[in-house]
């Protein structure tokens, strides 16, 4: 058993002193005490670290090469689209697994301790198999290894290019599976985590309404009967007008009529939601996988969080396309984007939390869910995944209970995060993950390998 005391901690029923938690070999808290005198490793202020709930772990590395403006007379979502597809034709299995290490470092470094992985990227350019299917997966797996983050893999099936179920195109075949290769895809992935801690979780992914056949649904959602369901919803208007046109339903009511969402089914974005779809999806128990870094750098559109949050929906935060790593940011990013819509302050706070306390508190329960983990709280029967803030930063100083996480948000950034532990794994300290220069220096020969145009 290992403990750790904080002297000031964020409990389910609030802030607590003089905390005491004990967790198993396997990271699991057996124990939380208040009240209780100093004992093993002691930290000022520890919170529950919550999920990344969505991330292309490869997307990392282009991270700054889609600025300029190409033909196109507009540049948007889908000119980013072309320029990925060119993007990812170059990565070999080498390349994804150093990148996948430094991002998931990256983000243990800023305070989620899971990593839920929707991993499209699996096949050889010119979209051949790898001799093992699950080559890619097992390079996720291998990077999770070196970080020690919690991994929650969802291997996704893409089939078609669009609703009229049109091959897909160049830059896509390397996604490629239809119902059979992606059972035996799937069945293989599950296979390579078999080496990594028991924390680790498998899901599954339909890509989108556009791309899987409806009927293959419920098949998918039976490969992981026990895991997480995503899918890709609502994102751009196009595709909303795609579905609509070919279904008679818009992607969020065609799901509400047609499937059975609940806490298993997380949709990514839902930016472009009809205050109907936005009741009825958020009343379904489904949690709603925003990205709000992402969504700002790819114009997306604007999340209806208020109507959502006022319908008692779930959330989940993720890094999508992992332009940044930045929890803090991705919370400010959604509240300041409901801010700047409807020209209001604070407009998720209610009368008992302040703006970051329902934020964090909103994503550490609908990451869990997300990352179909028992974790998201400090509590016996969840993982110890905790962070520990810098409370010697000046930007906390003499702030006390909701302040403190309002400051941190709104007022600070990642680097006030000190210490992380996922699944009792304490791989972040200093603020500086433990593998740190080796992952660096893997990730810098690959970036130097991929060079720095599209
Ligand atoms: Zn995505």
């Amino acid at each position: 058993m290992t403990k750790i005391w904080a002297a000031n901690a964020l409990l389910p029923d609030g802030w607590a002193e003089d905390v005491l938690i004990t967790f198993d070999a396997g990271g699991m808290i057996a124990s939380v005490e208040t009240g209780a005198p100093a004992a093993g490793e002691q930290i000022a202020l520890l919170l529950p670290a919550p999920a990344n709930g969505h991330s292309h772990a490869f997307q990392r590395a282009m991270a700054g090469l889609t600025e300029r403006r190409g033909p196109d007379p507009r540049d948007t979502f889908w000119t980013w689209r072309a320029l990925m597809y060119r993007f990812l034709d170059r990565l070999t299995p080498d390349h994804v697994e150093a990148i996948a290490a430094f991002v998931q470092m990256e983000m243990l470094e800023a305070g989620y301790a899971t990593n839920v992985e929707f991993h499209y990227l699996h096949h050889r350019p010119g979209g051949a198999p790898y001799d093992n299917i699950a080559e890619m997966a097992e390079r996720i797996a291998a990077a999770t290894a070196t970080t020690g983050i919690g991994l929650t893999l969802l291997p996704v099936h893409y089939q078609f290019g669009g609703c009229d179920q049109r091959p897909l195109g160049p830059g896509q075949i390397r996604f490629g599976t239809d119902p059979d290769s992606f059972a035996r895809l799937h069945a293989a992935s599950t296979r390579a985590l078999t080496p990594l801690p028991a924390d680790t979780r498998i899901g599954v992914a339909p890509h989108s309404l556009r791309a899987v056949a409806r009927e293959a649904l419920p098949g998918l959602a039976a490969l992981a009967p026990e895991g997480p369901f995503h899918m890709h919803l609502a994102e751009q208007v196009a595709e909303v007008d795609e579905v609509e046109a070919a279904w008679g339903l818009r992607p969020v009511e065609w799901v509400l009529e047609h499937m059975t969402p609940d806490a298993r089914h997380t949709f990514i974005h839902c930016t472009q939601m009809l205050s109907h779809e936005t009741e009825g999806l958020a009343r379904s128990g489904a949690v709603a996988g925003l990205c709000p870094i992402t969504e700002s750098s790819l114009g997306d559109g604007i999340f209806d969080g208020v109507r959502w949050f006022g319908a008692g929906g779930a959330v989940s935060i993720g890094s999508d396309s992992n332009i940044r790593i930045a929890l803090s940011e991705e919370l400010r990013t959604l509240d300041y984007s409901q801010r700047l819509r409807d020209r209001s302050r604070a407009a998720l706070a209610t009368p008992e939390r302040s703006t970051g306390r329902r934020l964090y508190e909103a994503v550490l329960t609908g990451g869990a869910a997300s990352a179909g983990r028992p974790t998201g709280a400090i509590a016996p029967g969840c993982y110890a995944d905790l962070m520990a803030l810098d409370t010697t930063h000046v930007d906390l100083e003499g702030r006390r209970g909701d302040t403190l996480l309002d400051s941190y948000i709104f007022a600070g950034d990642d680097r006030m995060v000190r210490d992380v532990w996922s699944a009792g794994r304490h791989v972040v300290t200093g603020g500086r993950h433990v593998a740190r220069d080796g992952i660096v220096a893997a990730y810098r020969a690959t970036m130097r390998d991929l060079g720095d145009s599209l």
